[in-house]
């Protein structure tokens, strides 16, 4: 069977290494010049399946009036006419109750789970090297009444499988020594010991030569201009250099773009941009870098070290299709990143960098397959976990472009959610 995925991210590569393994022809189109290039480049590294939870929360929509106009806001609208993000803002409001978050959250945690399992296999199969650390991921707290919201959650998640802890600041520091210069300014954390991180590009790139070696076919800097319909099924991909790639399947992993692909062929997938923005320091002989991977959550910024690196990562913006890095705001992550470690990394060299996390307003990716076409899979809208899903999201997508059974369940996460 000859199947095409769309898209060369951390999903489109993971789906194709899967299907390879499984037997399949796999052709995967690809605008850029390699993979993980867009989204998947520089995001915060965190396998965070302990802290999987969905944006679309009851205090969230309050929280976002509080922040509005700050420059360390770390959900920012900006007021403008964008029909989509309007209906996915309505939507994302929808989400916004206790009821619907349980059941969000049992949906990303099942899907977390399962990936993070299968990020072992796959770690096992192909002794890919991408700057992995099993420390564990350690959420911190400045502010009292932040932290008692968030402790609630704690049992929620560990009803759902998951492993979190309670610590206290003196634990926090125990468990993290970089963080003893601010121990006075902690309320507390919550430490997940079988969460990790590592580098998603670096991976993404060990992968994609591994699928290679395997027989996957990579076509590089061709921009898919549509998908070809016949009658109820695909036909073909066609490119915008005249290229014209048939298959049996077709697997949309186009990330944030992946509505804009659909749409002519009348299928609403409701992902929208939220940019977020990275900053990447040499350590360059720092001794006070973190080596356990962090949740800040005065500011909703992580932190991960990746080899001879620091990753910091966070805030969302709402601004469409515009992934350049607005200065103030980058620099806002690394100020902020330096008063919690400043002996954390060579700040005068720090790299910026900013990607479009495809986020749909559950919080849930979208896996299933398409309606009206019977060749047609989704594997989108991974948000901020995109990292943390791919290698299970994946294996789900492999399986359904195979007509095989996925190995857990996908009620719930396919687009039909939405009526
Ligand atoms: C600041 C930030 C921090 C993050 N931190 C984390 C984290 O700590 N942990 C975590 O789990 N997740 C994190 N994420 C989320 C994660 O990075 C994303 O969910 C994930 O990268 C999405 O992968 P993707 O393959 O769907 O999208 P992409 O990586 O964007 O891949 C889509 C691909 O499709 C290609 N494409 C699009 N349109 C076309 C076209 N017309 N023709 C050909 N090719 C096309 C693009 O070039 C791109 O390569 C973070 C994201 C951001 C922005």
């Amino acid at each position: 069977m000859k199947v095409v995925v769309l898209g060369a991210g951390v999903i489109g590569v993971t789906t194709a290494w899967w299907l390879a393994r499984e037997g399949a022809d796999v052709v995967v189109v690809e605008r850029q010049r390699g993979p993980a290039l867009e989204t998947s480049f520089a995001n915060g590294g965190q396998i965070s399946v302990n802290h999987a939870t969905p944006w679309a929360a009851p205090s969230t929509p309050w929280k976002a009036l509080r922040w509005l106009g700050r420059v360390d806001a770390p959900l920012l609208f900006h007021p403008r006419f964008d029909p989509p993000l309007f209906a996915w803002l309505t939507r994302f409001l929808a989400n916004c109750t206790r009821e619907r978050v349980r059941l969000n959250t049992e949906r990303i945690l099942r899907v977390a789970l399962y990936s993070r399992r299968l990020l072992g296999l796959v770690r096992a199969e192909t002794d890919i090297a991408y700057d992995r650390l099993g420390r564990g991921i350690l959420h911190i707290f400045r502010d009292r009444a932040e932290y008692d919201a968030a402790l609630p959650s704690v049992e929620l998640m560990s009803r759902l499988g998951c492993e979190r802890r309670i610590v206290d600041a003196a634990g926090c520091v125990a468990l993290e020594p970089a963080l003893a210069t601010v121990e006075r300014d902690l309320v507390g954390g919550m430490f997940s010991p079988n969460d990790e991180s590592g580098d998603a590009y670096a991976f993404t790139v060990g992968l994609a030569e591994k699928a290679h070696e395997r027989g996957v076919m990579f076509l590089w800097n061709e921009t898919i201009s549509r998908l070809r319909a016949s009658g109820d099924a695909i036909a073909a991909v066609e490119t915008k250099s005249g290229e014209e790639i048939t298959g049996d399947v077709f697997v949309v992993a186009l990330g944030s773009y992946a509505p804009l692909m659909l749409k002519p062929l009348g299928i609403a997938l409701p992902v929208y941009p939220a940019k977020g923005y990275s900053v990447t320091i040499p350590i360059a002989g720092h001794a006070g870098v973190p080596t356990v991977s962090l949740i800040d959550d005065a500011y909703k910024m992580v932190y991960s070290r990746l080899g001879e690196r620091l990753r910091i990562a966070g805030t969302a913006e709402f601004t469409g299709y515009d992934a350049t890095v607005t200065p103030r705001r980058a620099r806002f992550l690394l100020e902020t990143a330096m008063k919690l470690f400043p002996d954390g990394g060579d700040a005068s060299r720090a790299e910026f960098w900013a990607g479009l996390r495809p986020s749909t307003p559950d919080g849930v990716p979208v896996i299933g397959r398409a309606p009206r076409f019977r060749n047609l899979v989704l594997n989108s809208g991974h948000g901020t976990l995109g990292w943390t899903m791919a290698a299970g999201t994946g294996r789900l997508a492999a399986d359904l472009a195979l007509g095989q059974p996925t190995e857990i369940p996908l009620d719930g996460l396919g687009l039909e959610r939405f009526g």
